[in-house]
């Protein structure tokens, strides 16, 4: 089974554009896929849609096979969520904020523990994690969303702009942390407007432009006809 299946997926925004007019993608499991395209072209309304954030307008998502309409909690538990901007309770500490998310997905409070620990030493939050998360720096609040998201150890892990505002040397720190995991077998899917950061870090991408899919492709071929 494909990781993530969109068939015809389009969105009206009340008041606002068709930003997606009829897109379809497939991203096979263990795939490491960038979603491409400049800003307002769709990214992350389908990001949205696919973390069930965002209402579709018409067409159909299926995440590990499960239809998000009539399968969302099987859907759920294999996806993994990085959203663009900081939304934790900036008065909760780290390490409370992750385990937090973990009783959203019926996690047994053990391996909660456990998989918290190993994701917060990973990132280099494990000195913080009774440090009230108000209090971290950028990059830091940064990798704390990724932390939170692996918890439950999702089977895809999507993230939009991942390494927006963050300096070369995290950035850099972030992409082999990216590569460890989807090497590891965790499928992963990120929006960008770099070009470079596609290049150093996925097998096939999506140009995506005023909702429509312009090229869906392998990178080398795709570099090879730019
Ligand atoms: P990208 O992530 O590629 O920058 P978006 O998915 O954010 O693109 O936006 C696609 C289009 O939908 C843009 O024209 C944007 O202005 C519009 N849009 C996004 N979110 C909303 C919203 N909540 N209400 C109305 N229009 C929106
Ligand atoms: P700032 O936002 O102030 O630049 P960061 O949160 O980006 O601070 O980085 C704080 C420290 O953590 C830096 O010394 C950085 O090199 C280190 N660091 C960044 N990413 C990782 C990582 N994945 N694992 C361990 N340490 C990291």
């Amino acid at each position: 089974t494909a990781a993530l299946k969109i068939t015809d997926l389009k969105k009206v925004y009340a008041n606002g554009p068709e930003a997606l007019k009829g897109i379809s993608m497939t991203v096979d499991s263990g795939d490491f896929f960038a979603l491409l395209g400049p800003n307002g072209a769709g990214k992350s309304t389908t990001l949205g849609i696919v973390s069930s954030l965002v209402n579709k307008s018409a067409g159909r998502v299926e995440i590990y096979g499960h239809d998000l309409d009539t399968d969302l909690v099987s859907a759920k538990m294999c996806l993994g969520v990085v959203p663009q901007e900081f939304n934790f309770n900036m008065f909760e500490k780290v390490w409370d904020i992750v385990i937090t998310q973990a009783g959203y997905y019926g996690i047994p409070p053990h391996v909660a523990k456990v998989n918290a620990e190993k994701y917060l030493k990973k990132l280099g939050l494990w000195e913080k994690r009774d440090t009230v998360s108000r209090t971290l720096s950028g990059g830091m609040k940064r990798r704390l969303m990724i932390a939170r998201a692996l918890i439950h150890e999702p089977k895809l892990l999507i993230l939009d702009e991942p390494t927006a505002g963050v300096d070369i040397e995290l950035r850099r720190s972030m992409w082999d942390f990216l590569k460890e995991i989807n090497a590891q077998g965790t499928t992963i899917i990120l929006t960008t407007h770099y070009l470079e950061e596609a290049e150093a870090l996925c097998r096939n991408i999506a140009i995506i432009d005023k909702g429509t899919i312009l090229a869906h492709t392998s990178k080398r071929e795709l570099l090879q006809n730019l």
